[in-house]
């Protein structure tokens, strides 16, 4: 009967429930110890110069070397560690690995002016936040100008005294802030001026169309100028075609980041990348 039909639907659902619950709570616990059984890595993705073509930093991504599932991306665990907390333990990870492999490559003679690090709301609210970048920083010997954090509008939502001090105290040390995935969240345009940052980035939605749709031709160029006027750097991100390099090249963008140039990419390749590009960019014979 349909009444029976109805409460056999039910029962599905709730065993379907059980079986997602379920999965989520054995990913967590996995992911509680993915830190200390040293699965996470950190993939390297370039960043150029929109006018040099030079490479003048790196955005460290983590990933998830999960011992069944293989390499998981982070849209897959992210949102998982903010949900747990664990994107605390992950995030203090991550800032140290990127700050332990800025030292390593500069001892190594492999200079890249800038490591950029995303950091989540939740990390960026916690209490204590300052003082674990300024460890970090101390503990691992890393140059502060060599570091770049990521910081997205929902960590700056709700503008107070308390976010401005805190992002003061991070420039104090010597770092520069970057607004990551600009446009796509919550924009309280006046607060642009009155917190510190150094440079927005522009999100990948508003490029992915260039340069035909004519909404995303106006973003860019609005997002373009107001960067400019308030002295920011603006990054592309997700530039995948020629077409787009040339357009945000020609609307004044900074820097790009995208398929286009690489991916990003576990250690040796990205060093091998780098080589390959200052070769390239540098013919013999020439100076930079
Ligand atoms: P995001 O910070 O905006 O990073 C850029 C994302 O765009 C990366 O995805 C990158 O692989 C991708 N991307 C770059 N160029 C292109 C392109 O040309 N085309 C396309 N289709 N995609 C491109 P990924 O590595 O999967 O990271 C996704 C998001 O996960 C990041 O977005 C960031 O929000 C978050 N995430 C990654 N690593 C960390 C981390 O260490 N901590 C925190 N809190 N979040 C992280
Ligand atoms: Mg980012
Ligand atoms: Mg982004
Ligand atoms: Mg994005």
């Amino acid at each position: 009967s349909a009444k029976e039909g109805g409460r056999n639907t039910f029962q599905f659902f709730t065993a379907e429930m059980d079986v997602r619950a379920y999965e989520r709570l054995l990913l967590e616990n996995q992911l509680r110890r993915a830190v200390e059984r040293n699965e996470l890595a950190l993939y390297y993705q370039p960043q150029i110069a929109a006018g040099s073509g030079r490479i003048i930093g790196a955005e460290a991504l983590v990933r998830w070397r999960h011992p069944e599932k293989g390499l998981v991306p982070p849209i897959q665990f992210i949102p998982l560690a903010e949900e747990s907390g664990l994107i605390v333990d992950i995030g203090n990870w991550v800032l140290r690995e990127a700050c332990r492999q800025q030292v390593a490559w500069r001892k190594a003679g492999l200079i890249i002016p800038r490591i950029a690090v995303n950091i989540s709301a939740l990390q960026f609210r916690r209490s204590g936040f300052v003082a674990l970048v300024r460890r970090a920083l101390a503990e691992t010997g890393a140059d502060p100008n060599g570091l770049e954090l990521e910081l997205t509008e929902s960590a700056l939502m709700e503008p107070t005294d308390d976010t401005e001090r805190q992002l003061a105290n991070l420039k104090d040390l010597g770092l520069s802030l970057s607004l990551d995935d600009f446009g796509t969240g919550y924009s309280n345009l006046a607060y642009l001026k009155r917190y510190p940052l150094d440079q927005l980035k522009i999100d990948r939605s508003f490029i992915r169309d260039l340069p035909a749709d004519a909404e995303d031709v106006a973003i860019t160029s609005a997002t373009l100028s107001l960067g400019r006027s308030l002295g920011l750097t603006v990054v592309a991100e997700g530039v995948e075609t020629p077409a787009q390099r040339d357009f945000v090249t020609n609307i004044g963008c900074h820097a790009m980041q995208g398929f286009l140039f690489s991916p990003p990419l576990p250690v040796a390749e990205f060093e091998a990348f780098v080589a390959e590009h200052r070769a390239a960019a540098i013919p013999a014979g020439k100076t930079a």
